[in-house]
């Protein structure tokens, strides 16, 4: 796509709203003490007709660009609030975390207009957490508003790429976050890199400190499954646990991962 006229991808992502071309899957979150599914990340997708299925990361940033991210985050936050009461209907209780971009975040009535949309769609607004990126939403601490207003609804707020952005410890510990999501470049090396290892479980002690959910990212071995239960780490998503799963997935995958967890932790 890099080599299309942006022009091209405005008139393309229009289309693509409208027309149905864009649709979520979600990656589950496990509890590393008992292996049961805590919640499930919504992540977009984009199936163009002549490209074939475009990544988000090469399609989001032009969205923030051209003014097409509140349309997208809007028909997002829908179709995965549908999807929980969906999952819920069927006996799946799970709660669910969405990616917001930086540029939604600079509307002072962004918070609102995230509550209006659960009400709506009659979802909890506690089974909902926001997953915001320290680098792009830098200075952090400028957001101190709109972020205490999620919280005031009972939305939860994760910090995502923890680790990467420019965020200081003292956003952190100023800033309502309810859980850090640690990069999945520290997972990669470990437990073989020492200076990973002590990274990682010097980032779970801080959020365990400051009272936050500490999760992994991007945990794609065993080894790496099982370093992080010895150091206490709550949370873990990779593509060990699962791959981003369409919606009617998820049945099939809670079975499956019940009987694989025991074989993960022995
Ligand atoms: P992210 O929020 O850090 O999401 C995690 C990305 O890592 C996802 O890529 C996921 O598929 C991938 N991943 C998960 N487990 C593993 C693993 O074990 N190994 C490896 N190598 N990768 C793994 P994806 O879906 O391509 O999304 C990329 C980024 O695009 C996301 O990064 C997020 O920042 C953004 N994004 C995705 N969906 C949305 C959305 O609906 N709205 C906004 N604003 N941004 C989105
Ligand atoms: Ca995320
Ligand atoms: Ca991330």
């Amino acid at each position: 796509m890099s080599n299309r006229p942006e022009r091209t991808f405005v008139e393309g992502f229009g289309r693509a709203l409208a027309q149905g071309e864009l649709h979520m899957v979600y990656q589950p979150k496990i509890r590393l003490d008992c292996g049961a599914l805590t919640r499930l990340e919504a992540l977009v997708r984009w199936d163009e007709p002549e490209l074939g299925p475009v990544e988000p990361s090469r399609f989001v940033p032009l969205a923030e660009k051209h003014g097409l991210i509140g349309p997208l985050t809007e028909w997002g936050l829908r179709r995965t609030l549908n999807q929980w009461r969906a999952w819920r209907d069927q006996g799946l209780d799970t709660n669910v975390a969405f990616n917001i971009s930086a540029v939604s975040l600079q509307r002072l009535d962004f918070p609102d207009l995230v509550e209006r949309i659960c009400n709506e769609l009659d979802v909890p607004t506690e089974r909902l957490v926001l997953e915001l990126t320290e680098g792009a939403t830098q200075p952090l601490i400028k957001l101190m508003d709109t972020l205490t207003r999620f919280r005031i609804k009972g939305i939860g707020l994760a910090i995502d790429d923890f680790g990467t952005g420019y965020s200081s410890l003292l956003q952190l510990r100023q800033l309502p976050f309810t859980e850090v999501k640690i990069d999945r470049q520290f997972i990669r090396d470990l437990p073989d890199a020492h200076d990973c290892c002590v990274i990682v479980r010097s980032i779970v002690d801080l959020a365990h400190g400051l009272g936050l959910t500490a999760t992994a990212e991007g945990v794609e071995t065993v080894e790496q499954l099982r370093y992080l239960r010895t150091i206490g780490c709550d949370v873990a998503q990779g593509y060990l646990i699962a791959r981003p799963l369409e919606a009617d997935a998820l049945a099939g995958w809670t079975a499956e991962f019940d009987q694989r967890w025991p074989e993960l932790t022995s």
